[in-house]
């Protein structure tokens, strides 16, 4: 089955041997019918959720992750496409963007009557973790990275997430959803083939509600939507823009946490990512890679980085909550990471060495 996406993107989605579906994102037609030959019926297990009563927040236990590939050779890669008698998770000899489920989902289909139990502290009961959590490979090169994709391929990548936001959001157990990409061994990337992950939660998760409740203030306060003030005070300033476009801004926020820390978000705000236009969808890519192309010119070394969307939860925040991008480095200098230690990990309350107008200020010094 074939479905045809804004941007002219093809979406073709087949059946992995365990049952697994893997979606082809194409901006050409192309014909996607390869099977998959490996004898693998396995189904993963199902973890669980527990409540942390101290804080009232869910913990989702899946132990059945702890045998899991970690950095295997090149010629080992399960996201590479498969070639000859070498078969990987992608069963066609080449693609462009694929999104299939994890093999060993931290979150997964719960049963029919699964619901989130009530938070009533200490006896709170546990919870099948329901949820999903996928894979997005950018790109069938497993040398390359985000900001070396083509723009018509960022722009595949982009359609395949508002696909998937679509598609996860629909369904009647999913409270977030929430894609990013891990880069780098420094932050845990155990497969080093340019890919990102969706997870969708079966719950709002703590930043998340955090920020809800400050943007429904803000909204209740003002009447206006936070991120949309958020922008203006950046324009207003200027100091800490990286560049923009028509559609998009990307700049180093106001009180950032993290040496290299940027935020991308569209100027004309959404709540959701399956909300962009295609004025905002066409204009993404280009920003998208200048930002990335910078941060890895600031040192002249593949940062590591963590790159995450936020939006509105599907059932709340329509009206105050707000879709962008974070992406933030660990990197200080070349040789030295910044560690979340005791005030980080244990207060939540993030100590920074360097002014955020300084960091934009050599974010914007970078030779493209
Ligand atoms: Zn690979």
């Amino acid at each position: 089955m074939t479905v045809v996406l804004p941007g002219g993107v093809n979406r073709s989605d087949l059946k992995l041997s365990d049952g697994r579906t893997i979606s082809y994102y194409d901006s050409l037609e192309v014909n996607r019918s390869a099977t998959d030959k490996r004898n693998d019926e396995s189904q993963p297990g199902i973890g669980h959720l527990r409540l942390d009563p101290l804080v009232n927040e869910w913990v989702a236990v899946a132990s059945h992750r702890q045998h899991r590939v970690f950095l295997p050779p090149k010629e080992l890669c399960p996201l590479c496409a498969s070639s000859g008698d070498k078969l990987t998770e992608i069963p066609d000899k080449d693609y462009e963007v694929v999104v299939f489920g994890n093999r060993s989902p931290a979150l997964t289909t719960p049963g029919v009557s699964w619901k989130l139990p009530q938070v009533t502290g200490i006896d709170t009961p546990n919870a099948d973790a329901a949820g999903a959590c996928e894979v997005v490979c950018y790109t069938s090169d497993h040398n390359s990275s985000f900001a070396k994709l083509p723009v018509k391929q960022i722009r595949t990548v982009l359609e395949a997430w508002k696909d998937r936001d679509a598609a996860l959001s629909k369904l009647p157990f999913i409270e977030y959803v929430f894609p990013f990409e891990n880069r780098g061994e420094e932050v845990g990337v155990t497969l080093s083939h340019p890919h990102g992950q969706i997870y969708a939660y079966s719950f709002v998760p703590p930043r998340v509600e955090k920020m809800l409740q400050a943007a429904d203030s803000h909204l209740k306060k003002t009447g206006r939507v936070l991120l949309d003030d958020v922008i203006k005070r950046e324009i207003k300033d200027e100091k800490r823009i990286i560049c923009e476009n028509q559609e998009w801004i990307a700049y180093v926020p106001y009180a950032a946490r993290y040496p290299f820390e940027i935020h991308i978000a569209p100027k004309r705000s959404v709540a959701r990512m399956s909300d962009l236009d295609e004025g905002q969808s066409e204009n993404f890519a280009s920003v998208a890679k200048e930002v990335l192309t910078r941060l890895d010119g600031v040192f002249g070394i593949e940062m590591a980085y963590i790159a995450a969307w936020y939006q509105a939860p599907v059932n709340l925040g329509s009206d105050s909550m707000r879709l962008h991008w974070q992406i933030v480095s660990v990197r200080r200098q070349p040789g030295k990471l910044k560690y979340l230690s005791g005030s980080e990990s244990a207060m939540g309350a993030f100590i920074m060495d360097l002014e955020p107008e300084q960091s934009a200020q050599q974010l914007r010094a970078v030779k493209l």
